[in-house]
């Protein structure tokens, strides 16, 4: 086998252990392996070992692949910073749009679904931590934000995602994944129209284990399954 599938499966397995451990069912979480920088041959590997979904950050590698088949057998989500000018190539293309942060964003998405007679799920990215640099909804405007879904059919709020601040200490860190999952469950509580928190997308490589226990249901694992990826290329 090769070390590609053969670290694929061994995810797998280990997300539903740690399932299982966090006293969740077996099948709670499910896997999205982030194929950026990998070829199409490599992205089949990981499908082949069990793979159901990959997730692509940049709109320019997704298109590419899709037009190569890259992602035969799988579903592809897209996990970036997604431009305004961009939403074209990746409405309708994508099963979930996971980084979503503003009201235009929505609107366009929309816009460009309804167009195309189908309607776009997303999930709002969340700048857990606050910082400057990052792209997301800080965790205070959210609930804003979530409620105006309701004027957009062309979209479907499942749900929110994030990726948090690097940090060592993994005190801290679950002290991120804890308020996800705190606003997780407020704005489903709320009952918007048009949003449905089915998904908690958190976790990568180094912390899937960690995001599980906090209740993530959707992980995005890319160099544990991948190996390291070389940016010089
Ligand atoms: C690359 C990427 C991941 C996976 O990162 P690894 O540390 O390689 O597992 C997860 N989420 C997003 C948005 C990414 O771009």
């Amino acid at each position: 086998m090769s070390i590609i599938a053969d670290n694929a499966k061994r995810i797998l397995d280990d997300i539903r252990q740690v399932s299982l451990r966090a006293g969740r069912s077996e099948d709670a979480v499910s896997l999205v392996a982030a194929t950026k920088m990998n070829s199409p041959e490599r992205i089949q590997e990981a499908i082949g070992a069990g793979i159901k979904i990959c997730g692509e950050n940049r709109v320019q590698e997704l298109t590419d692949k899709l037009s190569q088949d890259a992602f035969h057998g799988a579903d592809v989500h897209f996990i970036g910073h997604l431009q305004r000018n961009k939403v074209k190539y990746v409405t309708g293309r994508c099963g979930l749009i996971q980084s979503v942060d503003s009201v235009t964003l929505m609107e366009l998405i929309s816009k460009r679904a309804v167009s195309m007679g189908t309607v776009q799920d997303i999930l709002i990215e969340i700048n857990v931590g606050g910082e400057e640099s990052k792209s997301g909804i800080e965790p205070a405007k959210a609930d804003e934000l979530i409620a105006q879904a309701a004027n957009y059919p062309g979209i479907a709020v499942k749900g929110l995602m994030c990726i948090p601040p690097y940090e060592d200490d993994r005190q801290i860190l679950c002290n991120y994944f804890r308020l996800m999952r705190n606003l997780f469950i407020d704005i489903e509580a709320k009952k918007y129209d048009n949003v449905n928190m089915r998904i908690l997308s958190m976790g990568m490589s180094g912390d899937y284990a960690q995001a599980i226990a906090e209740g993530a249901t959707m992980v995005r694992v890319g160099s544990a399954i991948f190996g390291m990826r070389h940016y010089d290329k």
